[in-house]
């Protein structure tokens, strides 16, 4: 087992010493968003209180913070093995990079005839924009079917690869039954073809060491709140070869060099996809949680919650009336189950009663919950400031639940 300072990190997590219903909060909604360590919790206070401005070349403080905000996307780009600093284009988080992505490919000139390509075990937010630009192009959105195990069928997946495909959007790791699908393999058979690809990697980047160049995708959408940054802070990276090749999706402040009533004149990459104000406080605290991530360190982050999660899990799994969705092959940081004949919003709201955060519902990915027969669902996820003891408490919640019996 890999050997974390557990005690040390969760002292760095302000929040996970409070109690809930007079009961230690046990926070196992982290898929969701993240707890905050306090060096970004410092740093966010120290932009508020004395560096606050916008990133221009203007005055002096508009300086100090375009070299802040110009410095996390150097670490984000780091980060991920880009190639430059401005294939990184900052956002609110991973929806809107993947709206992005899809309104890009959209004004690019998807039209009837052009397929795109999803999975059944997407989140909503990269099914969602692709049936609006398909709706809005006249583009067909086709759909890769899972396994029961939960994995992709990638048989299918590869039969789908035709010349009419523009773009396969495929998520990383996924939100609900924590699966890691093959993306190089995937990326490969799809480059094969010439089809763009998009990876969903909300679930990826806070748990392990992503390698875009390693995978080959042409887009990676990802969510820095959900790795230790304040609310509302992603970012898209596109090779960039490719993002200043491709027409600009919106326009307003920021990401002209000119306007005209007849003409937008864009900024470089990434600025051009960077319209209004951008979350720059956000974005330049999230670096120092970056930094606190890979101080613990991305290799040791991913062998601790594996190992956490598959204790998790078989603990869950052992409850008799207990099921647990899906079973992929590879797997990270999610455990999402259903217990027999109870509302899954009623065991939220009982573990909540024990101090245990889960979310329940169609957790944003409705129809992947279908293909795995149900509605609904409880999600228990993990990061490496939870403690076997919590997943064992969980258990021990779940278990007088699913029993009918309250504590
Ligand atoms: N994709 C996946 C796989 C997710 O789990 C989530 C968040 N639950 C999102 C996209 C959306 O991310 P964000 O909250 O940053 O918009």
């Amino acid at each position: 087992m890999t050997q974390l300072d557990v005690d040390a990190i969760r002292a760095d997590f302000p929040v996970l010493q409070r109690k809930v219903r007079g009961q230690a909060l046990v926070y196992l909604d982290s898929a969701a968003t993240s707890q905050k360590p306090i060096p970004m919790i410092e740093r966010m206070d120290r932009i508020y209180r004395h560096e606050y401005a916008r990133p221009e070349e203007g005055h002096s403080l508009s300086k100090e913070a375009t070299a802040a905000f110009e410095g996390t996307r150097a670490k984000v780009a780091t980060l991920l093995n880009a190639a430059e600093p401005r294939e990184i284009v900052f956002c609110r988080g991973a929806t809107e990079a993947l709206f992005l992505v899809s309104r890009i490919v959209h004004h690019d000139g998807l039209g009837p005839g052009d397929e795109v390509i999803v999975t059944e075990l997407e989140h909503h937010s990269n099914i969602g924009p692709w049936i609006q630009v398909c709706r809005e192009s006249g583009a067909t959105l086709r759909v890769v079917p899972i396994l029961p195990s939960g994995d992709l069928d990638l048989g299918r997946l590869e039969a789908m690869l035709t010349d009419k495909v523009k773009i396969l959007g495929v998520s990383h790791v996924s939100n609900v039954t924590g699966g890691i699908n093959p993306v190089k393999r995937i990326t490969e058979m799809a480059k094969a073809k010439g089809i763009l690809v998009l990876v969903d990697g909300a679930q990826a980047v806070p748990h392990f060491k992503v390698d875009v160049r390693d995978i080959g995708c042409d887009f990676y959408a990802g969510s820095g709140h959900k790795m230790g940054g304040p609310s509302s802070v992603g970012f898209l990276y596109g090779r960039a070869e490719l993002l200043e090749a491709m027409p600009i999706a919106d326009s307003g402040s920021g990401m002209s060099e000119d306007m005209n009533f007849d003409e937008i004149t864009p900024k470089p990459i990434p600025f051009k996809y960077e319209a209004g104000e951008p979350p720059f406080s956000e974005v330049e605290a999230w670096s120092a949680a970056i930094d606190y991530w890979n101080k613990v360190g991305l290799n040791r982050i991913e062998e601790y919650e594996r190992e956490l999660t598959e204790y998790a899990r078989a603990k869950v799994a052992a409850i008799p009336g207990v099921r647990i969705l899906g079973d992929p092959a590879d797997r990270i940081s999610v455990v999402t189950f259903t217990v027999d004949g109870q509302e899954p919003k009623k065991v939220e709201q009982a573990l909540d009663e024990d101090g245990i955060a889960v979310r329940a519902g169609n957790l944003e990915a409705a129809p992947l919950l279908r293909a795995l027969g149900t509605e609904k669902a409880v999600r228990a996820s993990f990061m490496f400031y939870n403690m076997h003891g919590e997943a064992d408490a969980l258990a021990a919640s779940l278990a007088r639940i699913a029993g009918g019996v309250r504590a």
